[in-house]
């Protein structure tokens, strides 16, 4: 129902390591929080095939299964996960309202753990042929170039992971990066030079994205000697980034130039009883570990507000 309205003590935004952590957190403080998992339960981690730097587990866990574990986690000490969407907040006034499609949520505190989304290359033809072709998820979409070829575009950590997770299916993967040096960490390039499905492409830049029905060829530029190329490939993956899902808080809370909300070390926002954690407000680290870490810390520090507000407002 459109008009439904439920009061919370404590409403996480966002369902991935960030926000399922600070729901186990408040639980675990017995403040029932609701969580909205927006798009996706678990985040980008859920995109991870394998996650390998999470402690505790040596062997590595599927992103999926951690995020699942997350969730029963939190579950089993008293939040509740709900499949709902947040368009809009309104902090003119206590308690904070909170729109959803489900209805409106009035919380007296709120964790942001709305995260961040893929990049785009913005060049021609790449919407259009995005789900024929051209992907930003391994995960979901590397099992439809089984025998195929495929390039990647980025030089940072997830274009190599993800390019190495793609080599179980595809005939050959290209990593397409604009400099000659990557970002990706060490163990990583390493791992990727050595295997014989990979090869690189470097100084060059996809222009356009080509294909009528399904991705056909990407049109490469070489920025060092400007020559132009054709390359032909059945399917394009692009990691090149991530761009904070802040928009709803714009005007509404501080933020850095690129959107990023901005924290105090307590992961308090700009506003009393909002605080933020995980990607939206970690441009740095953005790792599953460190996002649990701040959703952890968001909701002891909630809890520590709360706890302070009801002090303050009960009887001497
Ligand atoms: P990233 O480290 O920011 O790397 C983005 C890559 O894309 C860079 O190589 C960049 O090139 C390239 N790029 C950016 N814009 C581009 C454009 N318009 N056209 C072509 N190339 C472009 O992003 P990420 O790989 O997603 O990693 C994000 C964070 O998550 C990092 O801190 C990373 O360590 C972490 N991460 C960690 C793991 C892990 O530990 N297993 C896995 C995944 C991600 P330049 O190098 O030239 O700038």
């Amino acid at each position: 129902m459109a008009d439904q309205e439920k009061q919370v003590k404590v409403l996480v935004l966002g369902a991935g390591p960030a926000g399922l952590s600070a729901a186990l957190y408040a639980a675990r403080a017995e403040l029932e929080p609701t969580v909205l998992t927006g798009m996706q339960l678990g985040g980008q981690a859920a995109l991870t095939h394998m996650i390998e730097n999470y402690p505790g587990f040596p062997e590595g866990i599927g992103g999926v299964q951690l995020g699942e574990q997350f969730q029963k986690q939190a579950e089993r000490f008293g939040a509740k996960v709900e499949f709902d969407m947040a368009h809009e907040v309104d902090f003119s006034q206590r308690p904070y309202k909170v729109t959803t499609d489900s209805g409106v949520y009035k919380t007296e505190a709120l964790i942001i753990t709305t995260g961040a989304n893929p990049l785009h290359l913005e060049v021609p033809g790449e919407e259009e042929l995005t789900g024929r072709g051209v992907s930003y998820c391994a995960t979901c979409d590397g099992w439809f170039f089984k025998d195929k070829k495929v390039a990647i575009v980025g030089g940072g950590d997830s274009a190599f992971e993800e390019a190495l997770f793609i080599t179980r299916y595809a005939s050959s993967v290209t990593l397409i990066h604009r400099r000659d040096e990557f970002r990706a960490s060490v163990l990583l390039q390493k791992r990727a030079k050595e295997h014989p499905k990979m090869n690189f492409i470097l100084d060059t830049v996809v222009t356009e994205v080509v294909g009528k029905e399904k991705l056909e060829a990407l049109k490469l530029k070489n920025v060092k000697t400007g020559a132009e190329t054709d390359f032909a490939t059945d399917g394009l993956f692009i990691f090149i980034g991530h761009a904070p899902n802040s928009q709803m808080f714009k005007g509404k809370l501080e933020m850095t130039e690129l959107g990023y909300l901005k924290v105090n070390d307590k992961m308090e926002t700009s506003l009393p009883g909002v605080f933020a954690a995980g990607e939206i407000a970690d441009p740095t680290f953005r790792q599953v570990v460190t996002s649990a870490g701040m959703g952890a810390a968001a909701a002891i520090q909630a809890t520590r507000y709360l706890e302070a507000e009801e002090a303050a407002h009960s009887p001497a």
